[in-house]
């Protein structure tokens, strides 16, 4: 192929107990996925969540047993924390049926979707797309992909997250609105699903600013825990 300039580098993300790495495709994320987040954002829990993108060149990702950089986005006063398990498509489709879903799943993260809480508000109030709150470069700090394989599909357990030690959020991955089957079957229905998407499932209450200097340490019952700073 006869490009005019280098293509922009592959984002992937690293393969927990493995030299492979993830090639990531596309970023979906669900919004307001957890009731009790839903409540803190303002909204009836009762209105069913959604989809949103990211690129993917906005994943960060953080190696094994290291800490991951975000650095502090411009244009904003306040980013917020979003800890969310993060379901790795393995196998595509489109349509796919609920009691199915899990077969496309390769494997789980530990993610972060970082917002820019303001220009969200401040986009939703106006009825305008909400990208530059959700879509920013590094939007998307990612821990190693655990396998299902390995680890299984975790359906239940803590998902957590602290800040500079101090526990922010709480939640735990059964309250989920759409389980991870749920959400990979909705999504196919607007999207055609392919190996490398990274859907984020949403985040649980307690979503707070950060400030250059904060450690976010987050964690889910059965995929250990990650470290990242705002740099
Ligand atoms: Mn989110």
């Amino acid at each position: 192929m006869n490009l005019v300039f280098p293509s922009a580098p592959l984002a992937t993300v690293a393969v927990a107990g493995s030299d492979q790495v993830f090639p990531v495709h596309r970023i979906y994320c669900v919004g307001r996925n957890y009731a009790a987040h839903a409540r803190e954002m303002g909204f009836d829990e009762r209105e069913p969540p959604f989809f949103f993108c990211k690129p993917a060149d906005a994943v960060v990702c953080v190696a094994p047993g290291a800490t991951g950089a975000f650095p502090y986005p411009s244009e904003t006063k306040n980013c917020h924390h979003e800890m969310e398990l993060v379901a790795a498509i393995g196998k595509g489709g489109r349509d796919i049926a609920v009691d199915q879903a899990l077969d496309h799943v390769y494997g789980y993260a530990l993610g972060l979707d970082m917002t820019r809480r303001d220009l969200q508000a401040k986009m939703r109030d106006a009825g305008r797309p909400w990208d530059i709150a959700k879509g920013f470069d590094h939007a998307a700090p990612i821990g190693p992909i655990h396998r299902a394989a390995d680890v299984g599909h975790p359906a239940r357990g803590a998902i957590w997250l602290e800040l500079n030690g101090q526990p922010r959020q709480k939640g735990d991955l059964s309250d989920l609105i759409w389980s991870v089957a749920e959400t990979v079957a909705h999504l196919s229905k607007f999207f055609e699903l392919v190996p490398g998407d990274l859907i984020y499932t949403g985040t649980p209450e307690g979503v707070g600013a950060v400030v250059k200097g904060d450690r976010m340490r987050g964690g889910i019952d059965g995929l250990g825990e990650f470290e990242v700073a705002v740099v």
